[in-house]
């Protein structure tokens, strides 16, 4: 995957049969969808592949415990086999995860027990694992930290886990394998126009400054939260369609409570459920649900958030954790879809929206990571009517995401899936590729290297929040490897001390925004 190559076919075409702005998992979901099915994408991106929300998830594949006591079966048996889907699809970056949830009172147990099973059963063939009931004992052998008082018993059900970003750039990878052309740092600044019908768009590559004008037969605005501000390009209106919700996490380090199980509180003081799970060798605390006004690339996290997550976590361990502790913040923005009379974001609907709007424009919004593949086979189908496309059937149920290997990877590596081979080999080749970035994380110069020359990263931030996921897992340890990065990216890119100084303090003062001390 090479930008140049990307921006060469992008001149070279200038017609298409869809454009997708926007790269999260909706749009990248959307471009795998599209090319897959034999019709000509192109995928725009103005910052990185999944610089939005789709970074910032609690890494859970999951058909949402929470949606079902909602009463909302349709969307929790859906995203169960969406669950089920991407696991085989994507066995390098998804994968089953144990859970228990602690009872303190004796019909918790039952309650929450029925609950799981129901969940369990829903997911049919594609169940990842029994639902269990645990005795005190069992939990503790599961949760070796949690509090004892007042203990009664657990439930341990199974669920997914991925690394969200990583699969976007897989996404972004299959994509291209399927003929797409996907762009990042090229985003849309306008819409081209006949008779009021959406006919192209206007796009900037945020690194040459060029400008172009692409045509194409349907445009999608896979935009998620800056979904709206497209569509006052779009359509000259300012109607609000989103209701943005912050979510935050909290990582930590993993000794404050050991153990290979995710740990589901399933009720918070605010009636959500909070999420304790091993994630990279950490532990990741979130999340939280807060209605926001104002839409930014990087969400700033509120101070009672951070003190719910710590209140609620040292409720349940015998272990405290305080401000100090906290190795990274980081913070995601909900696109949900906006519903007049709710005010509290914790209760609006996590279903997506798909609407076409009078010029012609595809609008996609809301819905989860889990759930991106069939919400884009649903927007692709709603685009081929739209432009009166030949049809063409969806493909993805059982395609491959780049990576898919059936080995067993035994180290750090095997998040790269079948790519690991050709990173293993660059350290053969040149032992100095072997050294690690940082002396506290097995990351190493090798997949640097790797990521720059092959998955499209163009700055340090690329590198170290979205590549390797240094940044989101100790914001410290990420300004330390950040002067290493720079250089080497620096010379593989060709650019100067300069331009090397100026990387060094945007990244240094994004990252500042990931630690709280
Ligand atoms: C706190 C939190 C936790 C979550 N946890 C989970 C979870 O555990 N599991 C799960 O399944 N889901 C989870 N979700 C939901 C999931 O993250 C989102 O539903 C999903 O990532 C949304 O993806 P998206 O593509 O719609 O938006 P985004 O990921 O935000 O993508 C939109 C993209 O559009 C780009 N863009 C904007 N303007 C332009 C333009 N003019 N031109 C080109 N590009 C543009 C942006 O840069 C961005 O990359 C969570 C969400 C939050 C907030």
């Amino acid at each position: 995957m090479n930008r140049k190559e990307q921006i060469d076919k992008l001149s070279n075409e200038k017609k298409f049969d869809i454009i997708i702005i926007g790269s999260g998992a909706t749009g990248l979901g959307c471009a795998v969808d599209a090319a897959s099915r034999g019709y000509k994408t192109l995928l725009l991106e103005k910052y990185d592949f999944a610089k939005g929300t789709s970074s910032r998830t609690t890494k859970l594949v999951h058909g949402g415990v929470r949606y079902l006591a909602q009463g909302n079966i349709r969307l929790v048996r859906e995203a169960l086999l969406e669950r089920g889907r991407l696991l085989q699809n994507a066995p390098h970056v998804c994968h089953t995860l144990s859970f228990v949830v602690p009872c303190y009172k004796w019909w918790q147990k039952w309650y929450y027990g029925i609950g799981l099973w129901v969940y369990e059963f829903l997911s049919g063939k594609l169940s990842l694992g029994k639902t269990k009931l645990l005795s005190k004992k069992e939990v503790l052998q599961h949760l070796p930290d949690l509090s004892v008082n007042n203990l009664t018993g657990g439930v341990l059900y199974f669920d997914g886990q991925f690394d969200d970003s990583r699969l976007a750039v897989n996404l972004a990878k299959t994509a291209i394998e399927q003929g797409a052309v996907v762009v990042n740092y090229c985003g849309v600044t306008g819409f081209i126009k006949e008779a009021n019908i959406i006919t192209g768009v206007k796009a900037k590559d945020e690194i040459s400054g060029n400008e172009f004008e692409i045509k194409a037969k349907a445009v999608i605005n896979a935009t998620g939260v800056f979904a709206d501000a497209l569509l006052q390009l779009a359509e000259g209106h300012s109607e609000k369609t989103i209701a943005p919700s912050q979510g935050i996490h909290l990582v930590i380090e993993k000794h404050f409570f050991k153990g290979n199980a995710g740990m589901m509180i399933p009720k918070t003081d605010d009636g959500r459920v909070l999420f304790a799970i091993p994630w990279h060798d950490k532990l990741l605390l979130g999340t939280t649900d807060t209605p926001v006004e104002n839409i930014t690339t990087e969400p700033k996290p509120l101070q009672e958030e951070i003190d719910f997550i710590i209140r609620h976590f040292n409720r349940y361990t015998i272990s405290e954790i305080h401000y100090k502790d906290i190795k990274s913040v980081f913070v995601g923005l909900r696109p949900l879809a906006k519903v007049s009379n709710k005010k509290k974001t914790a209760v609006m609907p996590r279903d997506y929206l798909i609407k076409v709007l009078p010029s012609g424009l595809v609008h996609v919004t809301g819905g989860k990571f889990t759930t991106y593949r069939s919400m884009a086979e649903h927007t692709i189908d709603k685009a081929i009517q739209t432009a009166g496309l030949k049809i063409s059937f969806c493909k993805t149920k059982h395609l491959k995401i780049h990576g898919w290997t059936d080995n067993k990877i035994d180290t750090h590596l095997s998040i790269y899936g079948a790519d690991a081979s050709a990173i293993k080999q660059m350290m053969e080749k040149d032992i100095s590729l072997s050294e690690k970035i940082h002396s506290c994380f097995p990351f190493t110069k090798a997949e640097v290297k790797w990521v720059i020359q092959n998955e499209m990263a163009i700055t340090i931030e690329d590198v170290l929040a979205r590549r390797i996921r240094l940044l989101f897992l100790d914001a410290k340890a990420a300004m330390e490897a950040a002067p290493l990065v720079t250089t080497k990216l620096a010379s593989l890119t060709g650019n100067n001390l300069q331009w090397e100084q100026q990387q060094l303090e945007a990244f240094n003062k994004l990252a500042k925004g990931y630690l709280l001390n």
